[in-house]
């Protein structure tokens, strides 16, 4: 054998982008990378290139050993680009990272990591200025009060604090029409201004009224935390604090502390919890050099934003998922808060995990990634267990104020005795309490597991997979399905265990719930929030902020009530329904049921009254409803991690989803039986310990006349379900197979399929 031949290194490709704007991130140039490059190419970098005549440079954004064209025709790459790396670099190089650990096209993981770059004019910057002197501003605000003139009265009163807001805060967050805030600036209150005004409009602010002086228990936290920034060891932490037990404070000193060293911070708030009050905590702290990102920006104002902060203007990006691709070139700090909520799951391709893509993301700048949570996910718990991440807690209230007392009530002994309403006897007389002392009331229908699942009222018995240990859903022609393994029954009769008649799937609404509440106590003044009484927009914060003024006395509503505003005469809490969400086909059901009780557990006794709950269940023994009611996260975990231990899912475990979907029903299964054929052949000439599940039908198997069919993998090593995906990714390439179905990945699903 020739030396020669057995070290020749095998032909790379690079594919190039020219220009980071959206229509031009699938046009990719191809080069051959010189073998004296080979050491130094990667996904990200900067390369000079031969450009028709000129050269000019451009991004790698991808490496491959497949030529587009005639090879003859490839030229070579002239040379790297040294020196800093832009951020543009580590943003492509991160959506290559993306691409291989979520499975998606490079331009998918590129349009979501970099922003769309619009012709549209950037948008002006606007604020408003209060103009009257502090008394009279009060006189008026006392006249707005009296008139009832609410919106100008929210207006006014934000205004006395602050003096200058930024427009679209105002209107967007303050939910003050543009018509309100022109009749205000024509009777000579405000005044609105553009651009150049807008700078600085928080500066005079003083910081000090807002700065908390932070506790034993937080300042351990932040000198911990801060310890390791400064020998420049940053960490992954997960911060573990009871509801109220000061997270924001701690999030605001550590991102000072970042501030200081010239460094840049992203926090991270589901969309939902985005709240006024929450945002306003930060402008007060940070004045201008803060920045908020939401959905509704449109795709020119999100580049903006963008635009923004890699020139530097600002320091602290907030918002949802898609905030943690903020281009900041000394990013130092990354916060999740609430990092256990599903939002942070992306359901497009690629589905990344903001956790993980933070993670990855801090490591490329050696920079801290602190989650935070009252009720941490088990996926980050267990990294905490495993050496991962390190632990940091708060274990009270600020203030030492109490948590609520919380008592479970079994719906199947309220049966028994003959009491068929929705409320139980227990519930009904502390409501009653309540009205009589002026105190508010919350009640939570808890509304997840409306996927169908049958239960038995009268001994609480579901009916579940014998394969799977998850709830089989009901589906059309009274058959029984599990969506992980695909195995069927026929709809039983009568309860399996007790023979009881009364089994069925529970399907009361809120707003059957107003209706029954509002007879059982007339006088009362009802508030719902739901789907329906938010479509519209900023509907959500006005019903919160209502409530806050106590316009009425019970507000009924979904999870979506469980976060934002602090409602401090809220002094009981009743969960209606309680094991609902535990019964849904998702092996996270426990996790989803604990994490909801205990967060809606928590809204009670905020305010100087101790607060009390009442949790409804059919099921009062299951150790998710019995964790929340002790807000035992220890208890709770430790039976979790065990269930799944035992049946081999995340995050013991790793899971990878196969989704096929299409129009035509025949194609998808036959699709969906060719990739489960496929990938058994992989995994047993691979010989890698994985199982492969299915097909089964997708949770919901058929949407829009799309047919949705499922294949699952488990297996112990992330890498090797990687590889799964790849060689299915190959395979669909290089056969062109597959032309009736669409295939799509998820790794470690965070909801049921
Ligand atoms: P969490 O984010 O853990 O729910 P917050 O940071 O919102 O808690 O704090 C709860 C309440 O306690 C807030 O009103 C906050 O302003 C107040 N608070 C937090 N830390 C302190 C402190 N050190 N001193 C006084 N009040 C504090
Ligand atoms: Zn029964
Ligand atoms: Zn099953």
């Amino acid at each position: 054998m020739s030396e020669n031949t057995q070290t020749k290194a095998p032909t790379v490709y690079a594919n190039v982008i020219v220009d980071i704007s959206v229509d031009k991130l699938d046009k990719t140039f191809q080069y051959l990378v010189p073998p004296e490059l080979m050491e130094n190419i990667a996904v990200g970098v900067q390369v000079d290139i031969p450009f028709g005549k000129r050269i000019i440079t451009g991004y790698v954004i991808e490496l491959t050993d497949q030529p587009e064209w005639d090879v003859e025709r490839i030229r070579p790459l002239l040379g790297i680009r040294k020196g800093s790396v832009a951020i543009e670099s580590q943003l492509i190089a991160l959506a290559g990272w993306m691409r291989r650990n979520y499975g998606s096209t490079m331009n998918q993981a590129l349009k979501t990591v970099i922003p769309i770059k619009q012709k549209t004019k950037s948008v002006e910057k606007r604020s408003v200025e209060l103009l009257l002197p502090e008394t009279r501003a009060r006189a008026k605000l006392a006249l707005y009060e009296s008139k009832h003139s609410k919106a100008k009265a929210r207006l006014l009163r934000e205004l006395i604090g602050q003096q200058v807001l930024d427009y679209g805060l105002v209107t967007q967050k303050l939910n003050v029409s543009a018509a309100t805030i022109r009749a205000m600036e024509q009777e000579n209150i405000l005044a609105v201004h553009s651009t150049a005004s807008y700078r600085n409009p928080v500066a005079h602010l003083t910081k000090q009224e807002y700065h908390k002086i932070l506790n034993e228990e937080q300042q351990r936290v932040v000198d911990e935390v801060s310890l390791d920034m400064d020998r420049g060891n940053p960490q992954t932490y997960l911060l573990q604090g009871v509801t109220g037990s000061g997270k924001t404070e701690v999030y605001m000193e550590l991102i000072a502390r970042v501030l200081e060293k010239g460094q840049q911070a992203i926090v991270l708030i589901p969309e939902i919890a985005l709240t006024y009050q929450t945002v306003m905590r930060f402008y007060n702290r940070f004045g201008d050099r803060v920045s908020i990102m939401n959905s509704r920006l449109s795709g020119g104002e999100r580049y903006d934003q963008f635009e923004r902060a890699k020139a530097g203007d600002i320091d602290i990006m907030i918002g949802p998922r898609s905030a943690l691709f903020t281009p900041f070139e000394r990013l130092g700090l990354i916060i999740i808060d609430e990092e256990h909520e599903n939002s942070y799951k992306s359901e497009t391709a690629p589905r990344y995990h903001a956790r993980e893509v933070a993670i990855q993301r801090a490591r490329m700048n050696r920079a801290s990634v602190i989650l935070g949570s009252a009720t941490p996910s088990v996926d980050s718990f267990y990294q905490v267990e495993q050496g991962n991440y390190r632990l940091l807690t708060l274990t009270e209230r600020v203030d030492h104020k109490p948590l609520p007392e919380c008592e479970i009530v079994d719906m199947r002994k309220e049966l028994m005795e003959g009491n068929r309403s929705i409320l139980s006897v227990r519930l009904q007389e502390l409501m009653e309490d309540r009205l009589n002392k002026g105190q508010q009331i919350m009640l939570f229908l808890n509304r997840r597991g409306l996927s169908g699942f049958l239960s038995c009222r009268a001994c609480g018995y579901v009916v579940k997979c014998p394969h799977c240990d998850v709830s089989l859903s009901l589906h059309q022609g009274h058959r029984m399905i599990c969506h992980y393994c695909g195995y069927e029954e026929p709809e039983p009769q009568v309860c399996p265990s007790c023979g009881s008649k009364y089994l069925g799937s529970f399907k009361a609404g809120t707003q059957r719930i107003e209706e029954l509440v509002q007879k059982r106590f007339p006088s009362a003044r009802i508030m719902r929030m739901d789907f329906d009484t938010t479509r519209a927009k900023d509907s959500y914060e006005k019903i919160l902020s209502a409530f806050a003024n106590q316009e009425a006395d019970i507000l009924i509503g979904t999870q979506m009530i469980v976060k934002g505003h602090d409602f401090s005469n809220v002094t009981l809490v009743g969960v209606l329904a309680a094991d609902m969400s535990l019964h849904v086909s998702d092996f996270h059901a426990a996790e989803r049921t604990f994490q909801l009780l205990t967060q809606a557990v928590g809204r009670a006794g905020r305010g100087r009254q101790p607060g009390q709950a009442v949790i409804q269940t059919y099921d009062p023994e299951n150790y998710a409803i019995v964790a929340a009611r002790n807000q035992d996260y220890r208890a709770f975990y430790d039976k979790e991690i065990a269930y799944r231990y035992m049946m081999s899912y995340p995050p013991v475990w790793n899971m990878l989803v196969v989704h096929c979907t299409g129009a035509v029903l025949e194609k998808v299964e036959e699709t969906a039986d060719l990739v489960a054929e496929l990938l058994k052949k992989q995994v047993v000439e691979r010989a890698f310990r994985i199982h492969v599940v299915g097909p089964a039908d997708a949770a919901v198997a058929k949407v829009n006349d799309v047919y949705r069919k499922v294949v699952y993998l488990k297996g112990e090593q992330y890498e090797e379900l990687v590889q799964m995906k790849d060689a299915l990714e190959n395979y669909c390439q290089s056969q062109n197979a597959f032309s009736g179905a669409l295939i799509q990945f998820d790794f470690n699903p965070a909801t049921g399929f």
